[in-house]
């Protein structure tokens, strides 16, 4: 047998028993797993209806580790770097291997017969027998208090008998939060090889897309992403830069999409957004229009479904949000888009997208067949609405404008809606059906337009559908 690392993982709270079924590993059982760098077994040492504690023991061979890495058979690099440093007995990216492979659907979230305790956050104590920080216990603390643990370390002098030696580098940790299983490994996992900041061998493209899975949901905010990112890829300057600028993208859109998730929440339920583009799409071919653009075209959405699509000879999108768009260059490819002639494309559609506000007069908005506005006017003050329907209706003047909105009539039908609220922050208002056909019929009238109306979603007998979208036509 070689050196032994231990996890433990102790849930606390009635109902207890079921940590077998969130690990997928059968309390009655001791289970042994052949690992690269030796064995990992599993059993627990306490079961009860209040706490129970499963085990992961680590079994590090280092005799197994010499002849896999003169076979040249282990890969990882893991393994062989933490023979030649001469530190198999504290956790490490072994503990992560382990957990990966042993707790793989726990990791994941996923449980096959209590999912609903998986998504929930339990009480939870999770102890490691020994970690390993050069920077001393505050930066192990650092690394877990921002993530809401109770963080307990407790050190152990470099050799009892020669206290003037100081304390050594190796600590116990014990952690204690009320967490998902699935957060919690996750946190081990990628923080525990942080602590070991060996730098002695190369990793791959493989391991940011580990960090960035697991790390997904919490890091991005934490205060010391930028260590933790470039600990973990062995401080390769390309790896860590490449994580981080994905780590980034993801804040921003963490921030946007507080919002932005209010409002998707609430209407999954009807999948309205897919809805809302099917519907804004057959209303646009039905009148064949082959040059589109979309006014306040956010982050791209309806666009993409238009460039996939071989209907349109020119797809264009407009919005005031420069941080949208620059969302959008990255998912529609934008540079490819550009150029019709990169092959694999499946459709050579044009494509111009560009900075301006709906309420401006804007040359670059003529010349389309059609223009389409999707929950847009919303989000714009109710008093500019005029200044809004001269520039579209008056100036750009397309054949066509279609234009959805949300029906404020149908909000009692969202549960999770407090009363008397709009679907977004950003919402500065939300017309009733009523509301909506009165605009836009004085449009029309105005404008020399005629206007039909069409329910999208799940029409309620009294409250109408959850959308509403106008189609104008000259
Ligand atoms: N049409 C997109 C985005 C809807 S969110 C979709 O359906 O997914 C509303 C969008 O309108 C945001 O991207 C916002 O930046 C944009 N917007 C708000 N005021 C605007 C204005 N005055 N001019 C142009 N775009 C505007």
């Amino acid at each position: 047998m070689g050196a032994i690392v231990n996890l433990t993982i102790t849930m606390k709270q009635p109902g207890a028993g079921d940590l077998g079924y969130l690990l997928h590993k059968n309390p009655a059982n001791l289970q042994t797993f052949p690992m690269s760098f030796g064995a990992a077994h599993v059993f627990y040492s306490e079961v009860g209806d209040a706490r129970t504690t499963a085990v992961l023991m680590l079994d590090v061979d280092p005799i197994a580790l010499i002849r896999k890495s003169k076979s040249g058979a282990e890969t990882s690099g893991f393994a062989l770097s933490q023979y030649v440093n001469d530190r198999p007995y504290c956790a490490s990216s072994f503990l992560s291997v382990a957990i990966a492979q042993v707790f793989g659907s726990a990791l994941a979230g996923r449980s096959r017969e209590r999912q609903e305790l998986a998504d929930q956050a339990i009480c939870l104590e999770a102890t490691v027998s020994v970690v390993w920080s050069h920077s001393g216990p505050a930066f192990i603390e650092s690394l877990f208090a921002p993530l809401g643990y109770d963080v307990e370390l407790s050190g152990a002098p470099l050799d009892a008998k020669f206290p003037e030696w100081g304390e050594s580098p190796y600590y116990k940790l014990k952690l204690r939060a009320t967490t998902r299983l699935s957060d919690l490994l996750s946190h081990l996992y990628v923080l525990i090889p942080v602590l070991d900041n060996d730098k002695h061998y190369s990793i791959d493209k493989a391991e940011v897309e580990k960090l960035l899975r697991h790390g997904e949901g919490w890091l991005a905010a934490h205060p010391l992403k930028e260590v933790i990112v470039s600990r973990y890829l062995r401080h390769s300057r390309r790896l860590t830069r490449s994580a981080l600028e994905q780590l980034a993208e993801e804040a921003v859109e963490g921030e946007e999409e507080v919002a932005a998730g209010e409002e998707e929440k609430l209407e999954e339920r009807i999948s309205l957004n897919t809805l809302r583009q099917q519907a804004v799409l057959d209303a646009l071919k039905k009148c064949g229009a082959r040059k589109v653009i979309d006014l306040g075209c956010g982050e791209g959405k309806l666009l993409k479904i238009l460039l996939e699509d071989k209907g349109f000879e020119h797809v264009s999108g407009m919005d005031v949000s420069s941080r949208a768009l620059s969302r959008l260059a990255k998912r529609l490819r934008l540079d490819e888009t550009l150029q019709p002639s990169v092959p694999g494309r499946t459709s050579r559609t044009g494509c111009t997208v560009f900075q301006g506000s709906l309420t401006y007069r804007d040359d670059r908005l003529q010349g389309y067949d059609a223009a389409t506005c999707v929950e847009v006017i919303e989000h714009l003050d109710k008093d500019r609405l005029e200044a809004f329907a001269r520039v579209v209706f008056a100036e750009a003047k397309p054949g066509v404008v279609v234009v959805t909105t949300p029906n404020i009539e149908y909000n009692v039908r969202f549960e999770k809606l407090p009363a008397g609220k709009l679907r977004h922050s950003d919402h500065r208002f939300e017309f009733t059906r009523q509301e909506f056909k009165d605009w836009c019929e004085s449009i029309a009238l105005q404008h020399g337009y005629q206007v039909g109306f069409h329910p999208i979603g799940e029409l309620d007998n009294e409250v109408g559908a959850p959308t509403q979208m106008g189609v104008f036509t000259r």
